[in-house]
């Protein structure tokens, strides 16, 4: 900034005193909703593409401010890791979902699962496997019912580190699951180094199953790579029922997506059970 000229330099620096004042304005907004219990989990149903059996859930958070608004977690979310904040607030979110999953009584059937995501922010906290394992002695729900989900995004910089966390989390009992697969760098043999449990093809992959020969032939490829390596598939995003049909014919083991169900409330998903 030194090396700008007078009246760009005032005008940088203005710039960033905006920028400073709307992410503590952000950072305030995130923190009161958090003292408020204004955030809200949703829970997405997956179902078994074999026999339609409900097998588990996603939870997804929502934001419902004071207003009544009702905001979707890609509008907070980045803000939320940009403050630091998504560490405690993910934490509310792993501690609600597990309270909800014990709720349900899947804390004996190892069938049913609850899945949160996990953000590399949170993943990067140095007492993270201490914290997921404190809230399930908390809540007491099984270890094998909690489905953690990463995106690649954590796993390029600290590879080591990130062996060792997974290692824990293995350990610990919880299952590993990566994230929109497919967008990224990872590589199969990757995901076996990284214990992996599961894999969530990317949605856009299949949103593209039906336009595009070769996003196909990549889902195949996905679903009959992961089958050798004895990692379960989850589709995510079927809104169809050609898609869903597919990837059935295909070998995916679990279904995600609006074809099924959209993200429901914890009463509506009451009603499944
Ligand atoms: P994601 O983990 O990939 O979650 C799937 C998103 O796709 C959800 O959006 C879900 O509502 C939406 N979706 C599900 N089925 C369909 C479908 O058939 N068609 C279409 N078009 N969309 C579908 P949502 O709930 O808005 O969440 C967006 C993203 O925000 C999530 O993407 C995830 O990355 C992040 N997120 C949500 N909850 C949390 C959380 O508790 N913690 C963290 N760190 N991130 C979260
Ligand atoms: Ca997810
Ligand atoms: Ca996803």
């Amino acid at each position: 900034a030194k090396a700008l000229g007078g009246n760009r330099r005032t005008f940088y620096s203005e710039e960033m005193v905006d920028a400073v004042t709307r992410k503590l304005a952000v950072e305030l907004a995130l923190r009161h909703a958090l003292e408020q219990e204004e955030f809200q989990l949703y829970y997405q149903p997956q179902i078994r593409s074999c026999d339609g059996k409900l097998v588990g859930v996603e939870a997804l958070i929502r934001w419902r401010t004071g207003e009544g608004e009702l905001v979707s977690p890609g509008e907070f979310i980045p803000l939320a890791e940009e403050t630091g904040l998504i560490v405690p607030i993910g934490e509310w979110v792993i501690r609600t979902a597990c309270c909800q999953a014990v709720s349900w009584q899947c804390g004996g059937k190892a069938d049913f699962q609850m899945s949160v995501n996990v953000s590399p922010r949170q993943f990067q906290e140095p007492d993270f496997v201490h914290r997921v394992s404190a809230i399930l002695e908390e809540t007491k729900l099984s270890p094998e019912c909690l489905v953690l989900e990463i995106t690649e995004g954590i796993s390029i910089q600290e590879e080591e580190r990130t062996v060792a966390m997974l290692t824990a989390l293995k350990e610990i009992g919880v299952q590993i699951s990566m994230d929109d697969f497919g967008t990224g760098y990872s590589s199969l043999s990757y995901l076996h180094r990284f214990q992996v449990d599961s894999l969530k093809i990317a949605q856009s992959f299949i949103g593209g199953i039906f336009n595009s020969s070769s996003q196909a032939a990549i889902v195949k490829a996905i679903l009959a790579m992961a089958g050798s390596l004895n990692l379960k598939v989850i589709a995510e995003g079927v809104e169809t029922k050609e898609q869903f049909e597919f990837l059935q014919a295909n070998g995916c083991d679990w279904i995600q997506g609006y074809y099924f169900y959209r993200p429901l409330t914890k009463e509506q998903v009451e009603r499944l059970l």
